[in-house]
């Protein structure tokens, strides 16, 4: 594949572009639906030297049909409620033990999620060994949030046809639609339609995909809520109560919520230093939660970005965090990321001027504003 951050470095302005076109051109042939989308999914899709589609993203929204889905609405609303009572149980009833074995299977099946689904599997931004698959899909199938090539094929979906009908949270509808009222909702049409032009035989050619999705209704239970219920009752006598509320449900419907929070708080508040013409935003409380996948405004620009944010962030994305330790290991490879040059091209060019600096002495950091500032007692040593 033609590596567009490697080739800004060698050529000119003029010479990636004209690299570029060469493949585009190809590219469309290849995919013949990438003419409509509304966002960039892999490199291959940009059309411009900072990695933009030719066109301004659009927003748009059609609230009908809205056919509800009741048997969602009921599972959903037991299990918020179950999930409440699990919160008061984690706080004022179950065994230590217990609180943090629900703390790290919410770590375990966030990165099942964010480092396995999101980043491995959506947006091809690393490689991964097996062993390092496994892990991932094991994790995976503890978050519940269907098996990974469907969610990797609906978050293929939500950037490339981002804020449209056919992205299946679509945000222009409403903070409560892209949270949890998608999943309430029958699909929309437009996204049945153009779901189906889709490309996912990266996916189907993985066996440990195809194994999960395969046997999904029988492994999901088991490691979602089975083994996290009888593991405490087992091996520190907790109640099966406690059990099953914190560790199972509480803990799920927590992961959930923070995981749906990307695709509304985070597509709603929080600043656009990369693109001001989107709505997904950089939103630091999401990110702390979610382990490192609240820079939104970043990663919809740059989606095959394995870090889904600039370096500076990183004390706060466990998840980058948690791949570099697999890169030391070898089992994670093949890392991709977005040159400093390129970045700065498209701050300039659509960023909402909130690029901000990371701390005092940042190469960013002009020389007038470290003159202009008040320094009590300065040393510089
Ligand atoms: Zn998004
Ligand atoms: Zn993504």
């Amino acid at each position: 594949m033609l590596n567009l951050s490697r080739a800004s470095h060698q050529g000119s302005y003029g010479q990636v572009q004209t690299i570029y076109c060469a493949y585009f051109e190809n590219c469309t042939k290849m995919a013949p639906n990438v003419a409509d989308a509304n966002g960039v999914l892999f490199e291959s899709d940009a059309a411009t030297p900072d990695l933009a589609l030719a066109t301004t993203p659009v927003q748009k929204a059609d609230n009908n049909p809205k056919q509800l889905v009741w048997r969602n609405i009921i599972l959903f609303a037991y299990l918020h409620l179950a999930a409440l009572y699990g919160g008061y149980l984690f706080l004022f009833s179950a065994k230590w033990q217990t609180d943090i074995f629900a703390y790290i299977l919410y770590v375990m099946s966030g990165l099942g999620i964010t480092a396995g689904a999101h980043r491995l599997w959506a947006h091809k931004s690393y490689k991964a060994k097996w062993p390092l698959r496994l892990i991932l899909i094991i994790f995976n199938t503890m978050a519940f949030q269907d098996s990974a090539i469907d969610w990797a094929r609906d978050h293929r979906m939500h950037h490339k046809y981002s804020e449209t009908d056919a992205d299946p949270h679509n945000a222009t509808r409403g903070f409560f639609f892209s949270h949890i009222g998608w999943l309430l909702v029958r699909k929309h049409p437009e996204l049945k339609k153009k779901g189906k032009g889709l490309d996912l035989s990266d996916l189907y050619a993985d066996p440990i995909l195809r194994f999960q999705k395969k046997y999904y209704l029988l492994l999901m239970p088991i490691a979602c809520f089975i083994l996290p219920t009888v593991i405490p009752v087992y091996c520190w006598s907790e109640s099966w109560i406690n059990a099953f509320f914190v560790a199972a449900l509480f803990r799920y419907t927590f992961i959930l919520n923070v995981t749906w929070l990307v695709n509304s708080a985070a597509h709603k508040w929080g600043d656009k230093p990369y693109d001001k013409n989107i709505k997904p935003s950089q939103n630091i409380s999401v990110s702390v939660f979610a382990l490192g996948e609240g820079f939104h405004n970043y990663h919809h620009t740059f989606p095959w970005d394995y870090k889904t944010a600039e370096l500076g962030n990183n004390r706060l994305n466990f998840t980058t965090n948690f791949i570099n330790f697999f890169a030391k290991l070898g089992w994670a490879y093949d890392m991709k990321t977005v040159s400093d040059e390129i970045v700065k091209n498209r701050v300039e060019r659509t960023g909402d001027g909130s690029h901000h600096l990371w701390g005092w002495g940042d190469k960013d950091h002009s020389k007038e504003e470290v003159d202009a500032a008040i320094r009590i007692n300065p040393k510089d040593d």
